[in-house]
């Protein structure tokens, strides 16, 4: 069993205690490998944090690659075979990976669902780390590609490929804990999940949310960021890893090389509306290395992030201005979106 991933690993979230009067209930839990804060305000909160940890614990048991009897478990115990094989799911695990094969599209395979094998000989399953043989590796690049593999209806087409999707479960969670919330008639809430933070509504109080962005070389904060129902998610070398003979290797693997991603990426933290893909990108967006994020978010600007690479420089969008406090003697770089030939 893979490690408990440390609280002090977190995005630390702040200002939780702004609503004086509206009552509030918080629970930590473990779900999907990871210690989970779920905060909940306003007169339903204890229905909330119990309808959130069975819904946490759902989808767990739905997608975890790990879980015997889950949705993936299945492809992936199909997929062993080696040829084409067609595993029936959910109509939630179908619609979830036909997203998330869409984004590896968009990604261009930046992120990339199938490199399960990959994230398995590299040990970060089993905790038993070890650095494949260079052979490994080159067998593995042939085993991972996500354009292997379809979704038909609710079948899950695969030609070999196993499946992970721990670079977007927490996301999806997320947004479903939300959406969960919101029909029980709650304005506000936060979930802390992991890497993974979702904001409800506003703080009780009716003012933003203010979350502190883990610096990722200790337990201070590289920055705060305000806003309302938003997703910030963050993909950190510090996250997941293990050394070995001086090396530290991490858990975000570049899908083209099959190792630790090498991209000059320190920690990229995603802001927007929806967690799944916030989360998709945050670990996406490592693997492309900052010249590329920075293209990728030219393109589609329907994000913001906060660039932080390992030679100490931060980038952020410029959706985020006005909305980012940078430690003390942090400098960062805006990135703004340019027009052809400005
Ligand atoms: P995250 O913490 O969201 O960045 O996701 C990292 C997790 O997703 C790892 O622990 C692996 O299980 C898996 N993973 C690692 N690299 C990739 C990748 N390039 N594409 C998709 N999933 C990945
Ligand atoms: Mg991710």
């Amino acid at each position: 069993m893979r490690g408990v991933k440390r609280l002090g690993c977190l995005l630390l979230c702040a200002a939780l205690l702004s609503g004086c009067g509206t009552p509030s209930r918080s629970e930590t839990i473990f779900a999907m490998d990871t210690v989970m804060d779920l905060t909940a305000y306003g007169p339903h909160a204890q229905d909330a944090l119990e309808a959130a940890t069975a819904e946490l614990s759902r989808i767990e048991a739905l997608i975890s690659a790990q879980r015997e009897g889950s949705d993936l478990f299945s492809v992936n115990a199909a997929a062993q075979s080696g040829g084409e094989a067609a595993t029936p799911v959910t109509e939630e695990t179908a619609a979830l990976l036909a997203r998330t094969l869409a984004l590896c599209a968009d990604t261009d395979g930046a992120l990339d669902v199938t490199i399960y094998p990959a994230v398995e000989a590299w040990g970060f399953y089993s905790g038993d780390y070890r650095v494949p043989a260079a052979s490994d590796l080159e067998a593995l690049r042939a085993q991972v590609d996500y354009r292997q593999v379809a979704v038909d209806g609710t079948s899950v087409v695969t030609h070999g490929q196993k499946l992970d999707l721990g670079a977007v479960g927490k996301g999806y969670a997320a947004d479903q804990v939300t959406a969960l919330w919101r029909e029980l008639g709650l304005t506000s809430g936060l979930l802390n999940l992991g890497g993974n933070i979702q904001c409800l509504g506003a703080k009780p109080d009716g003012s933003d949310w203010v979350i502190g962005v883990r610096d990722p070389a200790g337990e201070g904060t590289l920055c705060t960021v305000t806003g309302q129902d938003m997703a910030v998610v963050t993909s950190g070398a510090y996250q997941r890893n293990f050394t070995q003979d001086g090396v530290t290797y991490h858990h975000i693997l570049d899908p083209a090389t099959c190792a630790p991603a090498e991209s000059g990426a320190a920690s990229v933290t995603v802001i927007g509306p929806s967690g799944l893909i916030c989360d998709a990108l945050s670990t996406a967006l490592f693997v492309m290395g900052p010249d590329r994020a920075s293209d990728y978010w030219q393109q589609r600007q329907d994000f913001d992030m906060i660039y932080y690479t390992q030679d100490g420089d931060l980038f952020y969008t410029s959706g985020l201005e006005g909305r980012l406090t940078l430690r003390d003697g942090l400098e960062g770089q805006m990135l703004t979106w340019k027009t052809a030939g400005s």
